[in-house]
């Protein structure tokens, strides 16, 4: 099938309708959790980052072609400077029925200061990455002693009205006894809870394969502990949900290495540098920066959309193999947002 070019909603090559949108505003980030960046991680340089403004145009390119969500990532997205700005810029699209949602996915330690303005420019639901419970592992896995900032953090979220999912990335020796412990916290919270699969994205000094922890083996043991009932809850994501005993709380699992749930992808991804990434798993991308800096702005960007949604592909690569993950990306997750 080809790429309906002409019509206003954003439809790629296999007929799957576009209206998501991951926008990631830094690849800066005030954490450096093993899995995602090394401790030397060089970051981009300021001038190499699209503005607030610049993003925004992005944004409403998008909008207009029919995208109805937008998460905000990064890096840390909460650590941009200023980044209130195009919070409540896209939270004003929300008020006037332009785009469904403006949500962000952050690391959490930001939270104290920021849950009530998020909530106050129109962010109604968040996700926060959390690996652990325990300080010490949180200073293992992160290696930044922030535990106590992100819990603080996740409780203003909840105080200021915002609904709370939480991420966490599940690991061989690492969280693997916690998770039961981590499931029963965020239910008890009144939090829903997805687990990970850790993905080959970018070189991270250490190998990866060590702690990959394939969560149809996690599933298993968690049967045992819990009553999980399959929920036909959908997000148009990678995640599979169940419902955790009467807690009416969800459990998610998304298993890129295990079980590529790819056929009702709905989402493509922008880098702070302007680059759309139409999987995350994929190097192919198309560059939006010059079409940004054009003068024909709107014709060339519309353009750049619709040759991208010709480049997605059904799937992306990654999987195991004799014990190796292949598919492997150079990309950092923290660099096309997560
Ligand atoms: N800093 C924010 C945070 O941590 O939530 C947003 C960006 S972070 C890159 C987004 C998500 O990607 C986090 O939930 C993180 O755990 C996950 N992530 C990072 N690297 C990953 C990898 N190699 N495999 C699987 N998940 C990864
Ligand atoms: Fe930072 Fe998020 Fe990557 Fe952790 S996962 S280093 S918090 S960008």
């Amino acid at each position: 099938m080809k790429p309906q070019s002409d019509s206003k909603q954003l439809t790629d090559q296999f007929g799957r309708a576009i209206n998501y949108l991951r926008l990631s505003v830094t690849d800066r980030c005030d954490l450096r959790c093993r899995y995602c960046m090394g401790e030397d991680m060089v970051f981009l340089s300021k001038n190499d980052v699209l503005t607030l403004e610049e993003l925004y145009e992005i944004s409403a390119a998008f909008v207009a072609r029919g995208v109805r969500r937008i998460r905000l990532t990064g890096g840390e997205p909460l650590v941009r400077k200023n980044i209130m700005w195009l919070i409540r810029a896209l939270g004003n699209d929300v008020k006037q029925g332009l785009l469904d949602e403006v949500t962000l996915t952050t690391n959490g330690t930001q939270l104290p200061g920021m849950a009530t303005d998020l909530y106050d420019a129109g962010v109604r639901r968040i996700n926060v990455s959390l690996d652990t419970l325990s300080a010490e592992s949180f200073k293992a896995i992160s290696r930044r002693n922030k535990l106590e900032a992100v819990l603080d953090g996740i409780k203003a979220a909840k105080n200021a009205g915002l609904q709370v999912k939480i991420n966490t990335v599940a690991m061989r020796n690492f969280n693997e006894a916690e998770i039961p412990e981590l499931i029963s916290w965020a239910a008890g919270e009144g939090f829903d809870l997805t687990l990970i699969e850790t993905m080959p994205l970018g070189d991270v000094q250490g190998d990866r394969e060590s702690s990959y922890l394939p969560l149809t083996a996690v599933k298993s043991v968690l049967d045992q502990k819990f009553t999980l009932k399959p929920s036909d809850h959908r997000t148009g994501g990678p995640a599979r949900y169940f419902t955790v005993g009467d807690t009416g709380s969800r459990l998610g699992l998304i298993t890129p290495l295990t079980n590529n749930f790819c056929d009702g992808c709905n989402r493509v991804r922008v880098t702070c540098t302007g680059r759309i990434y139409m999987c995350l798993g994929q190097d192919d991308h198309i560059d939006l920066r010059a079409a940004l800096r054009s003068d024909s702005k709107p014709e060339n960007l519309n353009a750049c959309l619709d040759k991208a949604m010709g480049l997605k592909p059904k799937g992306h690569d990654f999987a195991m193999s004799g014990g190796e993950m292949i598919g492997k990306v150079n990309r950092h997750m923290s660099h096309t947002g997560g």
